[in-house]
C-alpha cells in the first residue's frame, strides 16, 4: 500500500514531533471536527437508515472533542521523561523512563460508533507523535467517505492518511508492518487480526465485544436500574459494544423487572417505528441476525417481549426494531452464546449474589460489568471476584467517558487500553534509560575480583 510506504518513509526520515506540533496537529483536528460535525450526525444517519442528531453529538462528536481536549492539557505531563528510583548499588547514577513515538501507526474500526472509534485511537497516537494510517469500517461507507474528507482537509498525507474497502483490504492493511495496530471490531476478526500481526511481530491492541452483564441487587430500586440499563441499552438500538447485552435479577423479582422495563421504555420513546431518537438496525444482514436470535429462543421455549405501542409495525422495509425483553432463557440459546449488539435483553434470574457472579464467571470475561447496589462491602466483593474490561457501577457504559481511566477488554474482549494517558503510553515506546554518573560504584565489582567486591557480593546476596 502506497499510503504506508509514505508514511514509514516518512517517519525513518523526519525526527519526532514535539510538544508544539503534536498540539497544532490536534487543534487543527478540533477545529475541522467542529466545522463538521453536523454532517458527521448526518452520515451517520444516512448509513444507519435513521439515528437522531443529539445522539451522535453527544456519542460520537462529545468524546472526540474532549478527548482532543484532554490529550492537549496534559500531553506536557505525559511526554515528560519520568524519573525512577535506583538501588543504593548504582548510586550516584540515575535511571529514567522517556517516551518515544512508535513510528506509524494502524487503525481499524468497527462501524457502530464510525468516527467515535476512528478519531478517538487517533487522537492518542498523535498525542505520542505518531503517524497513523486508518481504516474505517466498510460497513458504514458514508461515514467512511466523510473520515477521509476530514483527514485529508486536517492532515499532510505522510503524517495521518486513510484507506477505505471491506474485509479484503482489510486482510492486507493488518498484515502491513505497522509499528503498532490497534483494532476495534468482533472477536472473531480479532483473532485473523493477531495471526497477521504475528507475521511482523506488531504489537496489537485488539477492542474487541463480548457480553456484558448487568447485576441487579434484591436491594436496589428496580424503577432505577431498569431505567439505566434500557437507556444504555437503547442508545444506538443496542449496537454498542459497552451495552449491558443481558441482565441479571433476583429470581423474584424478574416480571416486575420486566414490567418496570416496559413502563420506562415506553418514557423514553413514547413511539418507536417512526419515532427520529430511536436508531435503525444498520443493515439487513444485521436486522436478519437479531431476528434469528429472537426466532432461536423462541423455538426453545423462551418468552419474548416486544415493547412498542399497540398497532406500530416495524419491518416494511426498514429496519427499525422494537426492544424485546426475553425471559426464560438458557444457556443454549445463541442469544446467551453471542453479543446480542442489538435491542434485546435477556432477563436471567438468580437466587443468590454467590450464584450471580459464578454465573458470570462462568462465561468469556467481558469488556464490562455493571453492578447496581448501593452495600459497600458488596460492590467491592463484585469487583474482586469477577474480571472484566472495565465497570460501572449504579449505571452503564459511563466508565468509558472518563478520560482519567484506561479503556480495553480482557481475554476475549480485547487486550490492551487506551484513551488518555493510556493511550499516550500504549502508543509509545517506554524506553528505559540508565544514566551512570561521574563515579561508577559498579566499578567496585569489576574483576579481579577482591576484597571489597567479595565483601559487597555478602551484602548482595544476604
Ligand atoms: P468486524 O470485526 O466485522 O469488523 C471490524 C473491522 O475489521 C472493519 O473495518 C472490517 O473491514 C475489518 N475486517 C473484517 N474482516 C477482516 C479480516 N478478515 N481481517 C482484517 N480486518 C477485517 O466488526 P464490526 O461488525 O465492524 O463491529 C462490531 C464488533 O465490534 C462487535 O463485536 C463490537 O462489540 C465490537 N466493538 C468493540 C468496541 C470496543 O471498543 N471494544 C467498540 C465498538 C465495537
Amino acid at each position: 500500500m502506497n499510503e504506508f510506504v509514505n508514511l514509514k518513509t516518512a517517519s525513518s526520515s523526519g525526527s519526532a514531533p514535539g510538544l508544539r506540533e503534536r498540539r497544532e496537529a490536534l487543534k487543527r483536528l478540533h477545529e475541522v471536527i467542529q466545522v463538521h460535525r453536523d454532517e458527521m450526525a448526518q452520515r451517520v444517519a444516512e448509513d444507519f437508515g435513521r439515528r437522531a442528531t443529539e445522539e451522535t453529538l453527544l456519542l460520537e462528536v462529545f468524546p472526540i472533542l474532549n478527548g482532543i481536549r484532554h490529550a492537549i492539557a496534559h500531553m506536557e505531563a505525559w511526554m515528560r521523561p519520568r524519573g525512577v528510583a535506583v538501588s543504593w548499588l548504582f548510586k550516584p547514577a540515575s535511571a529514567q523512563i522517556v517516551y518515544q513515538p512508535l513510528g506509524v501507526v494502524g487503525i481499524v474500526s468497527a462501524w457502530n460508533y464510525p468516527f467515535w472509534l476512528t478519531f478517538l485511537p487517533l487522537v492518542d497516537a498523535l498525542a505520542a507523535g505518531n503517524r497513523v494510517l486508518i481504516k474505517p469500517s466498510e460497513i458504514a461507507p458514508r461515514s467512511a467517505d466523510l473520515t477521509g474528507a476530514i483527514i485529508r482537509e486536517t492532515f499532510d498525507p505522510a503524517h495521518v492518511n486513510v484507506v477505505t474497502g471491506g474485509p479484503e483490504v482489510s486482510k492486507k492493511f493488518v498484515s502491513l508492518p505497522f509499528d503498532h495496530l490497534l483494532f476495534t471490531g468482533s472477536t472473531r476478526v480479532g483473532k485473523e487480526v493477531m495471526k497477521a500481526a504475528a507475521e511482523n511481530l506488531t504489537p496489537l491492541t485488539l477492542e474487541l465485544g463480548g457480553k456484558s452483564p448487568a447485576i441487579v441487587h434484591e436491594s436496589y430500586s428496580l424503577k432505577t436500574a431498569a431505567e439505566r440499563i434500557w437507556t444504555g441499552k437503547l442508545y444506538n438500538a443496542g449496537q454498542t459494544c459497552l451495552a449491558p447485552d443481558y441482565a441479571l435479577i433476583p429470581e423474584d423479582k424478574v416480571d416486575e423487572f420486566v414490567d418496570v422495563s416496559r413502563a420506562c421504555v415506553a418514557r423514553l420513546y413514547p413511539a418507536l417505528a417512526e419515532n427520529p431518537d430511536y436508531t435503525s438496525i444498520v443493515n439487513q444482514r444485521h436486522y436478519e441476525r437479531l431476528m434469528g436470535l429472537i426466532a432461536d429462543a423462541m423455538a426453545q421455549g423462551a418468552e419474548c417481549l416486544a415493547f412498542h405501542n399497540e398497532g406500530e409495525s416495524f419491518g416494511n422495509g426498514s429496519h427499525v426494531m422494537p426492544p424485546v425483553a426475553v425471559k426464560r432463557v438458557t444457556s443454549e440459546m445463541t442469544l446467551m452464546r453471542e453479543e446480542i449488539f442489538g435491542p434485546v435483553l435477556p432477563v436471567v434470574p438468580y437466587q443468590s449474589l454467590d450464584d450471580a457472579i459464578a454465573y458470570v464467571n462462568s462465561r468469556p470475561r467481558p469488556l464490562a460489568l455493571y453492578y447496581f447496589d448501593n452495600h459497600r462491602k458488596r460492590v467491592n466483593r463484585v469487583l474482586n471476584e469477577t474480571v472484566s474490561g472495565g465497570v460501572t457501577v449504579n449505571d452503564v457504559i459511563l466508565h468509558v467517558a472518563q478520560s482519567g481511566l484506561p479503556f480495553g477488554g480482557v481475554g476475549p474482549s480485547g487486550m490492551g487500553h487506551y484513551h488518555g494517558e493510556a493511550g499516550f503510553r500504549r502508543m509509545s515506546k517506554e524506553k528505559g534509560v540508565f544514566l551512570q554518573g561521574r563515579i561508577a560504584s559498579t566499578a567496585m565489582l569489576r574483576p579481579p575480583y577482591g576484597r571489597l567486591a567479595r565483601a559487597m557480593m555478602g551484602f548482595l546476596l544476604k
